[in-house]
């Protein structure tokens, strides 16, 4: 999906890196003439495409970025007590990944933009929420689960 550039860093081979808003990474290397984006290596040039988006095939996956940290957690939801706003739908804020923890029976995730996606968790088979993506769960019968929420930790 498609994801906004917010920074630029280098990798250890002094590879340009575009930040994007997921909390993704990917590379925008200038090396002509395979990969030619010569205003990566100016300031200006970075500057110019913070706000482009690019597509980001990690979030496609439900990747967590791995350096995201666990900063909150809902308290453990029965059928009968499932907020409202869990089961219509709804998404995470700008760089706000969430993981649902299904601790007994099962719980329908339904991922519905920008791609259609249904998974049926159980407490083998966690969902994870990609920022922004528009989202609901529904439970099968009787459940207990909870969700987690990471973000990028402070610098
Ligand atoms: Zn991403």
């Amino acid at each position: 999906m498609e994801r906004k550039i917010i920074g630029f860093h280098r990798d250890q081979k002094g590879d340009w890196v575009a930040d994007l808003a997921c909390g993704h990474g990917q590379h925008v290397r200038h090396n002509p003439p395979f990969e030619n984006r010569p205003w990566v290596v100016t300031e200006d040039g970075r500057a110019s495409k913070l706000g482009v988006t690019l597509n980001c095939v990690r979030c496609d996956a439900l990747e967590l970025p791995d350096d995201f940290k666990s900063y909150k957690r809902t308290a453990v939801f029965q059928a009968e007590s499932v907020p409202v706003g869990l089961t219509s739908s709804h998404a995470t804020k700008p760089g706000v990944w969430a993981k649902i923890q299904v601790l007994a029976g099962q719980l329908m995730y339904v991922v519905t933009e920008p791609i259609n996606q249904a998974f049926l968790l159980d407490s083998e088979h966690a969902g994870v929420i990609a920022p922004e993506v528009v989202h609901y769960v529904q439970p099968e019968g009787a459940v207990q689960f909870y969700v987690e929420f990471y973000r990028k930790p402070e610098a």
